[in-house]
């Protein structure tokens, strides 16, 4: 089994929009797995079908039981976070706040605070429009623990992949270099890195690789939208070349893409010329990385 990576070091590279067609493209040999748990979209041009929900727990909450407490305000008085008010001796935890660390529970002096386990989202196993299995997940606004719930989705596609004798692991990462990208490259066997010729795109794609350094990971680069900037699509090659990095292809700027999007449709569906530029890159990489 291999696990193929695909991230970008910002937002709007056209990354879920690329990934969603090498999905359509390895129809019947891959799961894939939405590890962009912050913000997913996969779903969107996948059409899934869920097939089971569970929900994510992750981290702790406080709660007061009322018929315990005293009114003694220890706890509002250590709560750095500002989660514990009261009014005249009733106190109350807001979950917004509450961070869970627990020294409200461990100071109060009739032990009227649980630590409750805190639902921070929910995990998918869907059929997606291929026939293929995608495993996926929602956190929650404002949920903390974005790197252990795509631990948990790419758990869960490893198994699905045994499961149904899938040879790929195709996974949509979150943009940056946060906590879910760095949850999402454990294990990797390739990462494809999307970029775009703009100062913000090679800036963020270097930061990229400073962290793909650390994994010792090979990788290859697609410069979507490359005919917008050449010269800076050049220093993006040259910077890929430096660093032992594929370049995998270019792609032009193309509203179709949009259109697509606006459809529900991934690019390969709707645009046969860039049907073939992509189905090169997916052959070049099945040939030469993975
Ligand atoms: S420390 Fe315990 S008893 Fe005191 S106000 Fe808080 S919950 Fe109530
Ligand atoms: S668990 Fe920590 S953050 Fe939450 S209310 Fe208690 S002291 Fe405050």
């Amino acid at each position: 089994m291999r696990e193929l990576v695909i991230l970008s070091g910002k937002g709007g590279t056209g990354k879920t929009s690329l990934t969603a067609s090498f999905g359509l493209l390895a129809a019947g040999t891959v799961v894939l797995a939405d590890c962009d748990v912050d913000a997913s979209n996969l779903h969107l041009l996948m059409k899934p079908e869920v097939m089971s929900a569970e929900a994510f727990f992750s981290g702790e909450l406080a709660h007061i039981n009322p018929e315990s407490c005293i009114g003694c305000g220890k706890c509002e008085e250590v709560c750095r976070f500002d989660a514990i008010s009261h009014q005249a001796k009733t106190y109350r935890i807001n979950s917004l706040n509450c961070e869970g660390c627990g020294y409200c529970a461990v100071i109060c002096p009739t032990q009227a605070i649980d630590m409750n386990p805190a639902r921070s989202g929910n995990l998918f196993v869907s059929e997606i429009k291929s026939g293929d299995i995608m495993a996926h997940a929602r956190l929650f606004p404002g949920a903390d623990n974005s790197g252990k719930l795509v631990a948990r989705v790419k758990m869960e596609a490893k198994k699905l992949a045994e499961k149904y004798n899938r040879e790929l692991i195709i996974v949509d990462g979150a943009p940056g270099i946060g906590c879910p990208v760095i949850s999402s490259l454990s294990g990797a066997d390739y990462v494809i890195l999307v970029t775009e010729p703009s100062a913000s795109g090679l800036h963020d794609l270097m930061r990229l690789v400073e962290v793909l350094k650390k994994f010792r990971l090979k990788a290859g680069c697609i410069i979507n939208k490359a005919d917008l900037h050449p010269e800076k699509a050049v220093e993006i090659e040259d910077f890929c070349k430096a660093y032992e990095i594929d370049i995998l292809g270019k792609l032009p700027y193309d509203k179709a893409f949009t259109e697509a999007m606006i459809e529900g449709k991934t690019i390969i569906e709707t645009n046969k010329s860039i049907r073939i530029v992509l189905e090169e890159i997916w052959n070049n990489i099945n040939l030469k990385s993975i």
